[in-house]
């Protein structure tokens, strides 16, 4: 997970989800509850191309920033969740903050519902996000500190600490982090509970991101042995072309970085337009000249 820049909403927008809105308070008024059929869901994927980027290609799922079009499609995950909010034990005491094993995870259970029905067509509660993250895994689960709200009410978002990052609004750098084999580690609390909200320890993404450690890895190796400033340069374009902000497990590739070549990590080399002189005006070491 990296931190990302919020698309901006259209200027019609609340007037464009007014319908969608106005049917879900009514159907609570009425029914006294709500089920997930009561959502429109046009509501909010008409909005996602807006969240792909201005090019799908480069598309990836802002959780675990895998790939997954090749044999799903993204999908829009409800930050608060709106229909109900599910809970996974707590974390054991006895289990690293910076190891959290699949079989640490635990099953979920139901302590509210509704969820935060109203927030069901805000732009800021979106996150584009792949089927395995969301629908698998992250659900209605909403850590907070304190634990997940028994009961939510409108407003009370305000005064919660929520646990699961959101690329949006928080830097994922500062809580988690990726040994050379692409395994993933939690530096806080915050970390921790979001890997296992979103399952991204999992076994399958484990995989994928081991092969691009590995490709960061020879990279950072060659830059080690060259020799020349020119080699240096071209491998170092190339290792900030893999952590762009649009190329899967972006994260990874920075942390794995960050920890061989020894940069800080308000350095901003792998923005999406580089701002080299910062970079190098910045480093500390000895490493990048
Ligand atoms: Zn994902």
């Amino acid at each position: 997970m990296i931190r990302l820049r919020r698309p901006v909403p259209p200027s019609d927008f609340d007037a464009l989800v007014q319908d969608a809105r106005e049917k879900v308070r009514r159907t609570l008024d009425e029914a006294g509850e709500l089920k997930e059929k009561d959502f429109p869901c046009n509501g909010w994927r008409r909005f996602k191309r807006a969240f792909e980027g201005p090019s799908t290609r480069d598309t990836k799922c802002m959780y675990c920033e895998g790939d997954p079009r090749a044999c799903a499609s993204l999908e829009m995950d409800h930050y608060r969740p709106k229909t109900a909010l599910t809970e996974l034990p707590p974390l054991a005491a006895s289990v690293p903050r910076c190891v959290v094993a699949p079989a640490d995870r635990g099953t979920a259970r139901e302590v509210a519902r509704p969820g935060y029905w109203w927030l069901a067509y805000t732009w800021e509660n979106w996150v584009l996000t792949c089927e395995r993250c969301n629908g698998h895994y992250k659900g209605n689960l909403f850590p907070c500190a304190g634990g997940t709200p028994r009961r939510v009410t409108q407003g009370c978002e305000a005064r919660e600490s929520p646990l699961l990052l959101n690329p949006f609004d928080d830097d994922p750098e500062e809580h988690l982090s990726f040994d050379d084999e692409g395994y993933i580690l939690a530096k806080t609390t915050r970390g921790a509970e979001t890997i296992r909200t979103c399952g991204l320890h999992r076994d399958v993404l484990q995989r994928a991101r081991f092969f691009v450690a590995a490709h960061v890895g020879e990279l950072i190796d060659a830059y080690g042995e060259a020799v020349t400033q020119r080699e240096r340069d071209e491998l170092l374009a190339r290792i900030r072309a893999l952590g762009a902000s649009e190329r899967p497990f972006a994260g990874m590739v920075r942390s794995i970085v960050w920890g061989y070549l020894g940069m800080p990590s308000d350095v901003h080399f792998f923005d999406v337009e580089p701002r080299v002189d910062v970079a190098r005006s910045s480093v500390g070491g000895s490493q990048i000249p």
